[in-house]
């Protein structure tokens, strides 16, 4: 088992398959010209299914993929199947530009659960945030993934003045189709152009929501990162995920593997462990691993607390959420 300093237990395991993206998602990439890692720096199917087998050994009872966007690597179909072998719940994050391609491939893993990334319903506002004009593509695939069963979330990053007047939108969706939609507070990465007055917070997305809709507050899991919510007569959901106003460090279960191979104890967590190099160089990865959980800061990877409005992005040392995997 994967216990850190504080005692939790480690058995929620993100792989980043690529920092390529057919996105270009204004708070998620850097904000200058991207360079892509070499595909040499990069997992290997085979190597990724080596170091899957160890985190599973080591206690990992689920595997999201993501990136970068994870559909778009061109071995996504093998990496998926080979990673369907092992007893854990496997799921992915995805733009869900290309999902209609994947259907029967998440279907013989046996996905159940898709988390979609969609931050408005607009299409015009679709291409300012993502400078792609493939709303209606996403839409689309996400009325596919629906019809196909799968339990949807809708990842929604909330930034103050540019979607936050949607937010009453995206929980009207939930009325009448099973679509779980999660806002996200606005997080600093790297050269994302953060800055503390974008960020929109739980408490303001519940005061909006209790304007229009009547709620109650559901039961989270032990681990789990969103406070959800049931409108009244509604087949679905919403959610906050409030990492910025009010972290949930405390009961955290996740660590991370980059594209590059690199193992984050957590999302804002400086250091990173070589694990791909110890692979390559047939060193004892065990030990590693077990070092990495042992250095976990106890929140936000030590790098800020208290109020977010504090925060001088200027000492925050990560990278870019591109090329973390979020
Ligand atoms: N390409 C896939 C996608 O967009 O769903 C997977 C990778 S993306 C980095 C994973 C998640 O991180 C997405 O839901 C995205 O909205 C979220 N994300 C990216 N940058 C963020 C930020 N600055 N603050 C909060 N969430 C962010
Ligand atoms: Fe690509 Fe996802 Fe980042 Fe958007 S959020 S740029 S889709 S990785």
């Amino acid at each position: 088992m994967l216990k850190d300093t504080f005692n939790r237990t480690h058995d929620y395991l993100r792989i980043s398959l690529t920092d390529a993206c057919n996105f270009r998602c204004l708070y998620c990439m850097p904000n200058e010209q991207m360079k892509f890692m070499p595909a040499k720096h990069l997992m290997q199917a085979d190597e990724i299914e080596i170091l899957a087998k160890t985190f599973v050994e080591l206690g990992v009872k689920k595997i999201r993929l993501t990136g970068g966007e994870p559909l778009v690597r061109k071995d996504a179909k093998v990496i998926v199947a080979r990673l369907s072998q092992f007893p854990v719940e496997l799921t992915l994050t995805t733009n869900a530009a290309l999902v209609d391609k994947f259907i029967d491939v998440f279907h013989q893993a046996g996905i159940k659960s898709i988390n979609v990334s969609l931050d408005t319903l607009q299409k015009d506002k679709f291409l300012k945030l993502s400078k792609r004009d493939l709303f209606e593509k996403v839409w689309n695939n996400i009325q596919l993934l629906i019809e196909e069963g799968f339990h949807v979330k809708v990842n929604v990053v909330v930034m103050k003045g540019i979607n936050n007047d949607e937010i009453l939108d995206f929980i009207e969706w939930t009325k009448n189709q099973p679509v779980h939609v999660r806002f996200i507070e606005f997080m600093p990465f790297d050269k994302n152009q953060w800055n503390s007055s974008k960020v929109f917070s739980y408490q303001e997305i519940l005061n909006l929501a209790e304007t229009q809709f009547s709620f109650i507050k559901m039961k989270d899991g032990t681990n789990e990162t969103a406070k959800k919510f049931k409108p009244f007569g509604h087949q679905g959901t919403f959610a906050v995920i409030s990492t910025m106003s009010a972290p949930f460090c405390l009961n955290c279960n996740r660590i991370r593997l980059t594209a590059d191979g690199k193992m984050k104890n957590c999302l804002f967590s400086k250091g990173e462990a070589d694990i791909l190099t110890a692979l390559r160089n047939q060193e004892d990865i065990v030990r590693i691993i077990k070092t990495c959980v042992g250095q976990k800061e106890k929140a936000l990877g030590g790098q800020f607390e208290g109020d977010f409005h504090k925060i001088d992005t200027t000492n925050i040392n990560n990278r870019s959420m591109i090329r973390i995997g979020g």
